[in-house]
């Protein structure tokens, strides 16, 4: 398209599953849509995620910053839930539960914990389970190694390449342009307003632009704080069912490994890289051995059954984290038309809402959720945080260096 313009009245900028979310609920709310995809629809985080669904993924001691996550998480679901009545692509979500393993006395401690705050706030949706009762969920865990979990039933996974797949075929249908292998260069903006975006030598003008890049956000919107953190992932060969439950597991709260067996019987298994040094290039979407090995120990460990089955794939992704943990979503402070969603570590759980709450804001200037405290511009002029690496891996390797693997 060198050289032409094209006019819509909103671009989105990334075919993951939360830029394809925004494009199909503001086709919905009758707005012309240009989504622009450097790649592929799911070529980001989400075609390599593991699609579990988390409502209050993490440990955080904040309470009021879980109960906030849940009011968007739980939005999320049902919005899903409305998608799979009338969208053409089933997505395959399963609510199957999910458990949040505790691997020392100190974390079962911790879990008893926020499990009681949370009862006391009202949330009934989680349950807290000893270690017999953990391992009568999930019985291919292993019994040395868990000291009991807390298990939410309304968790769950889905199928992320169908997720973002449905929600753009159902935008196509309501009149969006889906534009592939279209990398946006700079988003256009004239005395702070945005006029559009630039696309190699071409121009789509529109006054609103949704930048829904996740981890390379902050490449195309600067002061938003958006640190892309590599994620690795392996799928086994399809194995025979076993117990639904996928796991999350968290040293401490900062060190997380997730396995869920998707529809087809595969099992994927994912967790943080090894530590790089800080000038370490975290778009870098090539696997290396001594990652690949890390993971497959720890899975060893985790599941012993599973030791002697293979693995047929291993990727990485980029995705998005924020100095507080919580996404940015909402209006560009000081740009006129530029809203901002990404800083996503979990955007399976919030895809569909944070598409329905850009909408809302860019079509009726309100959102039905309150989006104050992840204003994409709470950032702005605070101390840069560095943190090549924000999983701390010291936990695992003090696990490991102690003999739990033979
Ligand atoms: C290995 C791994 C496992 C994970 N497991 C889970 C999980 O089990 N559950 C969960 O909820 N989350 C998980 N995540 C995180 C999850 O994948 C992300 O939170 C989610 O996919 C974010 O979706 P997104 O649409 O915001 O980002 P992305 O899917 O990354 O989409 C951003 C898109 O923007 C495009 N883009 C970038 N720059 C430009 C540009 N200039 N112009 C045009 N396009 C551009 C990219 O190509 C990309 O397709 C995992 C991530 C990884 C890597």
């Amino acid at each position: 398209m060198a050289g032409r313009i094209k006019k819509a009245d909103v671009v989105v900028i990334g075919g993951g599953a939360v830029g394809t979310a925004a494009a199909y609920h503001l086709s919905s709310r009758g707005k012309k849509v240009i989504l622009c995809e450097a790649r592929n629809i799911a070529s980001g985080a989400t075609g390599r995620c593991g699609g579990m669904i988390v409502h209050c993924y993490g440990r955080d001691v904040n309470i009021d910053k879980t109960d906030y996550r849940l009011l968007f998480t739980r939005a999320n679901t049902e919005i899903m839930k409305e998608y799979q009545k009338t969208f053409e692509i089933d997505f395959q979500l399963r609510q199957v539960g999910c458990l949040d393993i505790a691997i020392s006395e100190k974390e079962y401690d911790d879990l008893e914990r926020l499990v009681k705050i949370q009862h006391s706030l009202g949330d009934d949706g989680i349950v807290l389970l000893d270690k017999k009762e953990t391992l009568s969920e999930m019985p291919n865990l292993n019994p040395e190694l868990i000291f009991g979990s807390r298990l939410r039933k309304e968790d769950g996974n889905l199928n992320p390449f169908l997720l973002a797949r449905a929600q753009a075929v159902e935008a196509q249908k309501l009149g969006a342009q889906v534009l592939l292998h279209t990398k946006v260069d700079e988003i256009i903006m004239t005395n702070n307003e945005v006029q559009g975006v630039r696309v190699n030598d071409s121009v789509i003008e529109a006054e609103n632009v949704v930048n829904a890049t996740n981890g390379w956000a902050s490449l195309l919107t600067e002061g938003i704080e958006v640190i892309p953190v590599r994620e690795l992932a392996m799928v086994t060969e399809r194995l025979p069912e076993l117990p639904p439950q996928p796991f999350e597991m968290l040293c401490l709260g900062d060190f997380a490994y997730g396995a869920t067996q998707t529809a087809t019987g595969n099992y994927n298994l994912g967790g943080p890289g090894p530590a790089r040094p800080p000038d370490y290039d975290y778009y870098d979407e090539k696997i290396y051995a001594d990652e690949v090995l890390r993971v497959m120990s720890y899975i060893a460990v985790i599941f012993p059954g599973l030791s002697g089955v293979s693995v047929i794939r291993s990727w990485v992704g980029a995705m998005g984290f924020t100095p507080d943990g919580m996404p940015s979503i909402g209006p560009m402070p000081g740009v006129k038309g530029l809203f901002i969603t990404a800083g996503y570590p979990a955007g399976m759980s919030w895809a569909a809402v944070s598409g329905r709450l850009a909408a809302e804001y860019i079509c009726e200037k309100q959102t039905s959720l309150p989006i104050g405290s992840m204003d994409p511009g709470r950032f702005i002029g605070k101390p840069k945080i560095k943190w090549p690496q924000p999983y701390d891996l010291t936990v695992c390797h003090d696990f490991l260096t102690e003999g739990a693997i033979a």
